[in-house]
């Protein structure tokens, strides 16, 4: 089954149903000031077997839960996986922010959490090859969403994956979005911007930052402006509590591998 659902940074109550949802973050002065990101998890099952390769002791507690968005699921990559991300061409457009330069700082920034190279994520030289997209909505939707609801309307940030039908081992793995054009691709993760919802190139690079963090696997907003985190964020390097936070999750089972 599948459920989308989104939520109001404001506090609108958050309805649980057996999936798991998931908000993003939006900075926007203007407009709504609010973003979503969304997940859908089809289901959660119990977890018996799962290899985590990564020494825990000199884990950190989180700062703040990373699953409070998601019900509970505890989402992220395989441990030691490369994420290729691939970022797709703007057009010209009335606002001129670099899609690119504000997602190398983000790769940047956020490899620089994992310390023990649970993830690393890097460009993808040909987007037949990326784990993730990253796109601004002056252009096209560079994949097909399929049923878990992809609705980015009223979001300067949207991260989205979808629960499918395969699994690693006993965990449920998000589905692969087929590419709109070159192929199925490997793609399980599209985080949309939407420029026309963001005044500066710094506020572009702080919203690309929080997606890529949704896209790690922290499925919360912190509550500290000073976090990447932040639901109306505005930092562009994840602070001590938001490192602390994904690495802490990292250590952890998941219930959903991207
Ligand atoms: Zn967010």
């Amino acid at each position: 089954m599948g459920v989308a659902h989104q939520r109001r940074l404001a506090g609108a109550p958050l309805k649980r149903p057996a999936l798991v949802p998931l908000p993003s973050a939006v900075s926007t002065p203007r407009a709504s000031a609010w973003s979503r990101l969304r997940v859908a998890v089809s289901g959660v099952c119990v977890l018996s077997t799962f290899a985590c390769d990564a020494p825990t002791a000199s884990r950190p507690k989180p700062a703040f839960a990373p699953t409070t968005l998601t019900g509970g699921v505890l989402y992220r990559w395989e441990s030691g996986t490369t994420i290729r991300v691939w970022v797709v061409n703007s057009p010209p457009s009335a606002a001129p922010l670099d899609l690119g330069l504000a997602t190398r700082q983000a790769i940047e920034r956020w490899n620089a959490v994992a310390a023990f190279r649970e993830f690393t994520l890097k460009s993808a030289t040909r987007i037949d090859e990326a784990q993730i997209i990253i796109y601004d909505g002056v252009a096209a939707l560079p994949v097909s969403v399929g049923t878990c609801g992809f609705n980015p309307r009223g979001a300067a940030g949207y991260t989205y994956f979808c629960p499918g039908t395969a699994a690693v081992g006993a965990i449920p793995r998000a589905e692969i979005l087929p590419l709109s054009q070159d192929g199925p691709g490997l793609t399980t993760v599209v985080i949309r911007l939407d420029r026309g919802r963001v005044s500066n190139q710094s506020s572009y690079n702080a919203i690309v930052a929080h997606e890529f963090g949704h896209a790690l696997g922290i499925g919360a907003h912190s509550d500290l402006p000073t976090d990447v985190m932040f639901g109306l964020p505005t930092a562009e390097t994840p602070s001590e509590r938001d490192r602390a936070t994904l690495r802490w999750l990292l250590g952890q089972h998941p219930a959903l591998v991207l």
